[in-house]
């Protein structure tokens, strides 16, 4: 999500509004402890920071986006989270669950697209790391979601990240 300040407010109808509106129609409307309440899920400190690195050592992260970093940083000024080129995700001190993390994950994996910033190509690395981090059903639910708001998901999957390019 968003409330970075440098960030512009969300346009109706936009990339951002509309991937925002699909992941609460998904995810915010049921129960802590089911698919459809994921983003009612609270997590520790100390656990979001496990599940980051988990996420970053999985065997398929690493042979997609070689060399992708993000490290969790607790945000004081807002409840939402961001991310910043220089590799850092920021979160609230009270930090929601796995959807909030893989959000900012995907942004960290798609960073190279600056004007995709919610577009086909986040949406489509998004609903991959859901589908190996949460589940198909979260990936199954999110996606029908996006298609009622007429989002496409590339499956293109981006694996140019820039640290793959400054290696070669
Ligand atoms: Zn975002």
């Amino acid at each position: 999500m968003t409330t970075d300040p440098e960030m512009p407010e969300v346009v109706p109808g936009s990339p951002a509004d509309r991937l925002y509106t699909a992941e609460l129609a998904a995810f915010y409307e049921g129960r802590p402890g089911t698919v459809r309440g994921l983003m009612r899920v609270r997590m520790s400190w100390a656990d979001v920071v496990d599940y980051v690195d988990d996420v970053l050592a999985d065997s398929l992260v690493r042979d997609r986006w070689p060399g992708l970093t993000a490290t969790p940083v607790p945000e004081k000024f807002g409840p939402g989270a961001y991310t910043t080129g220089k590799g850092e995700i920021h979160l609230p001190p009270a930090p929601q669950g796995p959807i909030y993390l893989l959000h900012e994950i995907a942004h960290r994996a798609t960073m190279k697209f600056v004007e995709d910033e919610h577009g086909p190509e986040f949406c489509g690395v998004y609903l991959v790391l859901l589908r190996r981090f949460v589940g198909a059903p979260a990936e199954h639910l999110l996606r029908r979601e996006l298609a009622r708001r007429d989002v496409r998901p590339s499956d293109r999957l981006v694996d140019d990240h820039p640290a793959r390019r400054m290696a070669a």
